[in-house]
């Protein structure tokens, strides 16, 4: 009975904000671009990322440790051959009950503001429970949640950000949720610094799965692989 009264609360609360959010403009008050010369060399790669970064303004994030953070993980990508064509972050003037995920409000936000995919939101917090420091949505499980499709949310204090960024990605790139309990793999449950590596396999799959989901591009000249 709980749980019954709890969710048509939910539904209340969901079109209480769906309603009030007509009149609310969602901006883009700045753009920075990481350099060119800050992403990672990968000369032999086959496929191209363009990661798109969004922050709010007045939010707990400083741009330059998201920054930072981006460009440090990048590197963890390029080893399945995937290069970064570009990582732009764009910040945002919202209404401050967008600065937390929770899927009916982020849901909204994503109505009212088109996101290029894969595109990475860095949030004060998160009403989720539990409550991840972050949380990846691919294609297959945003069946109740279209908007979330492809997007990846990042409470503010994420431990191991780079680490969580690169994790977080391949879940979404190769659009599964699956672990790996090989102690270094990237995929591992929990981040840590010795935790990098992925298998022919995890990138065979990524390369296979974004292409088809137009989340990377194949490179003009590189012949698919099986
Ligand atoms: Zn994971």
């Amino acid at each position: 009975m709980i749980a019954v009264a709890m969710r048509s609360l939910a539904y209340v609360v969901l079109f209480a904000s769906t309603v009030a959010a007509g009149a609310d403009a969602v901006r883009v008050i700045e753009t920075r671009s990481v350099p060119a010369e800050q992403l990672p060399v990968a000369r032999s790669a086959s496929h191209d990322l363009k990661l798109s970064l969004y922050a709010f303004k007045g939010s707990r994030w400083l741009p330059a440790d998201i920054i930072t953070a981006v460009v440090d993980a990048l590197p963890l990508l390029t080893q399945c051959g995937v290069a970064i064509a570009s990582a732009d972050l764009r910040i945002l003037d919202v209404p401050r009950r967008f600065h937390f995920f929770s899927t009916p409000v982020s849901r909204e936000l994503l109505r009212e503001f088109t996101v290029q995919k894969p595109a990475l939101l860095f949030v004060d917090d998160t009403y989720s429970a539990p409550a991840y420091d972050a949380e990846a949505i691919g294609l297959s499980n945003a069946h109740e949640r279209p908007e979330l499709t492809n997007t990846i949310w990042f409470a503010y204090g994420a431990r191991d950000l780079p680490l969580a960024i690169a994790h977080e990605l391949v879940h979404v790139l190769s659009d599964n949720g699956d672990h790996s309990d090989a102690p270094d793999n990237l995929m591992r449950p929990g981040t840590a610094a010795t935790q990098t590596r992925l298998t022919d396999a995890q990138c065979n799959r990524l390369r296979i799965v974004a292409e088809a989901n137009g989340l990377i591009t194949r490179r003009a000249g590189v012949a698919g692989r099986k």
